[in-house]
């Protein structure tokens, strides 16, 4: 079964095609980083106008190169959230259309889950049951992954994502967007020990992060600096960004090593954009190797949004018996929902 699958819920359009027999055929992506850096962060109603300029050319692009004709493909997926929903509305409205006058079923996928099953497209891949930890630019989540679709909620951030937290420390050290690879960059000259920052939540008890006030203790540093007139010295900057980075990983890897030990599993999935943070899949590696077990990324370029980890939940739900084609193709409605919550896609 051959399915075509488009992301557009943020700031990157992606469109693949993925085959359940053969895997991942081809996928392209546009990012808009670029275009939404001169803002400091993603602006919506820009990020929906060029997901239009863009995913007819992407469409295109992925046939050609996965060798495929419209007529040859057996479903149509796309993000239907959560997300910004002007942005997701063009991918939806595009799958739509295009599953309409192909005949297709449209499938609506679940932007987290797209995330969540990204590392079963490695050449090696994990088996389930494993526990998840899904850090990305919006979600903090540990979870309990028996089987697609079949998802249990370990814990997650009371505020700020991991991925916020690397963002909004990137801007009051005075980096770009999107923060997190440029702090990760600065990082690497500083010394992570220079600065003693709080590693919230970290003895809890529970398997619940929060992250706020990291960033208001980075920003205390950074006006102690300041005051100093040290602010816009390199090494200063860099032994803060390191010593940032190091208090995120230290919180993360030790709540995933405690959802470990509770749950008996000693395996360990990384998904999300915060998962491409070179420390961080160190930090993992090591401690899942010591426990006897193992720690599974996704392939680099497949951490963050992108279209080839839509059309591939698509294809493993497809594969577990979990959709109703022959529902989806007749109905030519479809609904966005930029808020949605995981275990909406559970099975029962
Ligand atoms: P969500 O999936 O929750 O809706 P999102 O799609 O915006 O959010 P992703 O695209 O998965 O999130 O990831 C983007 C985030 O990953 C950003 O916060 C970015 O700073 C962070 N990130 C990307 N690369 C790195 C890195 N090397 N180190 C740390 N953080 C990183
Ligand atoms: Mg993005
Ligand atoms: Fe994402």
């Amino acid at each position: 079964m051959l399915i075509i699958g488009f992301e557009s819920s943020c700031d990157e359009t992606g469109v693949a095609v993925a085959c359940t027999e053969r895997g991942l055929l081809a996928h392209a992506l546009h990012s808009q980083i670029a275009m939404h850096r001169d803002y400091g962060g993603v602006v919506p109603e820009l990020a929906s106008r060029d997901h239009i300029r863009r995913i007819v050319p992407l469409t295109r692009q992925v046939l050609d190169e996965a060798g495929v004709r419209p007529r040859d493909l057996d479903a149509v997926a796309y993000t239907a959230g959560p997300g910004l929903a002007g942005a997701l509305l063009v991918g939806a409205g595009f799958a739509r259309a295009y599953a309409w006058a192909q005949d297709l079923p449209a499938i609506p996928i679940h932007h987290l889950e797209g995330h969540l099953l990204s590392p079963l497209l490695a050449d090696e891949a994990p088996d389930f049951p494993f526990v998840a930890l899904l850090v990305s630019g919006g979600h903090t989540q540990l979870m309990r992954v028996d089987g697609v679709g079949r998802y249990e909620l370990l814990g997650e951030t009371l505020d700020d994502a991991a991925g916020e937290a690397f963002d909004k420390s990137a801007k009051l050290l005075g980096l770009g967007y999107p923060g997190g690879p440029e702090l990760s960059r600065l990082a690497q000259d500083g010394d992570p020990g220079a600065y003693a920052l709080p590693r919230p939540m970290m003895h809890s008890g529970d398997l619940d992060f929060s992250f706020s006030g990291l960033k208001t203790a980075v920003l205390t540093r950074m006006r102690a600096l300041q005051d100093e007139g040290d602010a816009t010295g390199h090494k200063a900057r860099a032994d803060l960004a390191a010593s940032t980075e190091a208090a995120i990983v230290d919180v993360l890897a030790s709540k995933s090593l405690q959802a470990l030990r509770r749950t008996g599993l000693k395996t360990l999935v990384v998904a999300g954009g915060v998962g491409a943070n070179r420390h961080l899949r160190a930090r993992l590696t090591q401690a899942l190797d010591d426990l006897g077990g193992r720690a599974y990324f996704p392939p680099l370029q497949l951490c963050t949004d992108n279209g080839a980890m839509i059309a591939w939940a698509a294809v493993q739900r497809a594969r577990a018996g979990l959709i109703d084609l022959q529902a989806l193709r007749g109905d030519a409605a479809f609904a966005v929902r930029p808020r949605w919550d995981l275990s909406d896609v559970c099975v029962a």
